[in-house]
């Protein structure tokens, strides 16, 4: 039989975490296939590694992770260098960037195959046909090429996740320690990232998650995440959890049943929910959360424009009051609040663009007066629409359009697309972005990040010094001494683009 290689391309410089996806697919694939795992985070000459494997004439399949950003820089050049030196290998893709890109990614000639959602029975099913040299074709959640076509194969329901097999924890670690996953962050000294859910029951027009999901969302019991997050502390001796889901905290239900059955365990933990759902929490689930660890949650404010947050369909019930009200809510429980803001969105003319822009700012400045611990993370607008959507009409209207070959996508400001730190929208005009980074330098200077443990408290009260006269006057152009103080005195990392402080 053929093996495989599940290879995660490089996704960060630093911190890195147990490769989830891969380790998934793996788990679909375990006692039934030989496979190995290659992460291109935990490889100083990666290339070489997958070569040595192909070379051996013993693997037949490239499968590869892909989300959109740095991962890019290995997905593309690797898949296009065993298409030219072992083209008898199949190569197929899945995560969320060859899902939602498929065209662009069918047509470079060098992926044959996309796993179009979750892969844990498409990825098997696709493994064994072509083994078997079979009809793929009635394989669910699949994207393909067919004589200059593409097909798109039925959009299967998701599975129940508590039937899906265990993951594969002690086989990786045979090729990269886990050890080397635990990092320490503000939550505690080894902390592991866990995904217990899939999907998401919501419609935000700007994410990306819906065009896979379609509004659909399943999570573990909360007995077998609890069950999985034992074996990882007895096995690994982790103390802390990042729950990587696209939203944690759908159902109250869940969320209570895990807090109470983790409460004595002395694990901290943190995810991502929506701020309408969890307001409807009862106070009595918050406080159980607490209880139970949870330190810190992240939500996607958006926006305190009522209309805009109509406009990006976040389910309707969110709004500029309730998102005040709610950090207000959760000081009480002592449940940091991670709030990230999209600012620079299409509007009619430059000067409503600005004007919102500087609206975002001051509600910003309103949360942190009703809630300082709140943290904020600024993100510039760039679309990620999904297709026939108001907001992917208005994007397009406005000029913007995605690269047309996969090598575009490797372009410096391509690259860092999905970090939505370098849009390439043409609505936001130069000294827009200056008004939002200046904002966000002086802000990060008067309300330093908790999740930075390695900042002292000299360092915190030196920097809010240097920064409350800007904070407070509105004064931000040109912060260039709290950028210095921040670069070279704090190694300062914004956690939007580096995720918590960890080593
Ligand atoms: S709630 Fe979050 S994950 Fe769900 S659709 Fe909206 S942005 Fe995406």
């Amino acid at each position: 039989m053929n093996k495989i290689i599940l290879f995660n391309p490089k996704s960060a410089n630093w911190k890195h975490r147990i490769p989830n996806s891969i380790l998934q697919i793996g788990a679909s694939i375990h006692n039934k296939h030989e496979y190995v795992f290659v992460d291109g985070n935990l490889e100083t000459d990666c290339w070489n590694k997958i070569k040595k494997y192909l070379d051996t004439n013993e693997y037949k399949y490239f499968a590869v992770t892909v989300m959109p950003g740095m991962q890019l820089r290995q997905a593309i050049p690797f898949s296009k260098k065993v298409r030219e030196s072992f083209p008898s290998v199949k190569i197929i893709w899945g995560g969320y960037f060859a899902s939602n890109q498929y065209k662009v990614c069918l047509e470079s000639g060098f992926v044959d195959f996309i796993i179009n959602g979750p892969g844990d029975e498409a990825f098997p099913q696709l493994i064994d046909a072509l083994e078997k040299n079979a009809d793929y074709s009635s394989i669910n959640n699949l994207i393909y090429r067919k004589e200059n076509q593409i097909v798109k194969t039925h959009k299967s329901d998701l599975i129940d996740q508590d039937t899906l097999p265990p993951l594969p924890y002690d086989y990786l670690n045979r090729f990269y320690s886990i050890e080397k996953y635990l990092g320490k962050t503000f939550l505690g000294k080894r902390t592991a990232a866990y995904h217990s859910s899939v999907g998401c029951p919501f419609t935000c027009s700007f994410c990306a998650v819906v065009p896979i999901y379609q509004a659909r969302w399943k999570g573990k019991s909360a007995k077998n995440v609890f069950n999985d997050l034992m074996y990882l502390k007895e096995r690994f001796k982790i103390d802390a959890v990042e729950f990587h889901d696209n939203n944690f905290f759908v159902s109250e239900k869940r969320t209570v049943e895990f807090a109470e059955l983790v409460k004595n365990e002395k694990i901290n933990w943190w995810g991502e929910g929506r701020i309408d759902t969890i307001d409807k929490y009862k106070d009595d689930s918050l406080e159980m959360m607490k209880e139970a660890g949870c330190k810190m949650i992240f939500f996607g404010a958006e926006t305190g424009n009522d209309d805009i947050l109509k406009q990006m369909d976040k389910g309707g019930t969110q709004s500029r009051e309730q998102i005040i009200g709610f950090a207000k809510r959760l000081r009480r429980f002592n449940i940091i609040p991670e709030y990230s803001f999209v600012l620079g969105l299409p509007a009619d003319s430059e000067s409503k663009v600005y004007q919102q822009i500087n609206d975002d700012i001051n509600f910003i400045k309103e949360i942190k007066e009703v809630n300082p611990d709140t943290e904020i993370i600024i993100y510039v607008y760039s679309p990620v629409p999904t297709e026939g959507s108001e907001l992917y009409e208005q994007v397009t209207k406005a000029g913007f359009k995605f690269p047309s070959n996969l090598e575009e996508w490797l372009s410096p400001s391509w690259e860092n697309f999905d970090l939505r730190k370098n849009p390439l929208t043409p609505w936001l005009k130069p000294f827009m972005i200056d008004r939002i980074k200046n904002f966000e330098t002086v802000l990060n200077g008067y309300f330093p990040t908790v999740s930075d443990y390695k900042l002292t408290s000299f360092q915190r009260k030196v920097i809010k010094f240097f920064s409350a006269w800007r904070y407070k006057t509105g004064f931000y152009y040109f912060p260039y001494e709290i950028k210095f103080l921040q670069r070279f005195w704090l190694k300062y990392r914004q956690p939007e683009i580096e995720g918590f402080y960890a080593e």
